[in-house]
């Protein structure tokens, strides 16, 4: 592992900026601590942060979780086109 990469903007986290939070390994600048939602961006803290995933959310925009269909699986269903499906004609 190298080094602590800042999970809003991506840059290095050094150990006097360095947040995180318990139950994520992410790390965050202590200024890029913000809510994740892009309408919102309000500085939080520790003491008002939401987890969720990797990012965290003010209590207003923290998505929240409905049911067990929504898995957090980057790429589900990623087939490149639908012609595979295509079944061969027989010559
Ligand atoms: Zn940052
Ligand atoms: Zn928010």
């Amino acid at each position: 592992m190298s080094g602590n990469k800042c999970q809003r903007c991506g840059k290095t986290v050094y150990a006097p900026e360095l947040m995180s939070v318990p139950g994520s390994n992410s790390v965050w600048h202590k200024g890029c601590f913000k809510c994740a939602d892009a309408t919102c961006g309000i500085t939080l803290s520790i003491a008002n942060y939401m987890l969720y995933g990797d990012n965290v959310y003010c209590k207003k925009h923290v998505p929240k979780p409905k049911g067990r269909s929504v898995s957090n699986v980057p790429h589900a269903k990623e087939t490149p086109t639908g012609a595979s499906l295509r079944p061969r004609p027989p010559s």
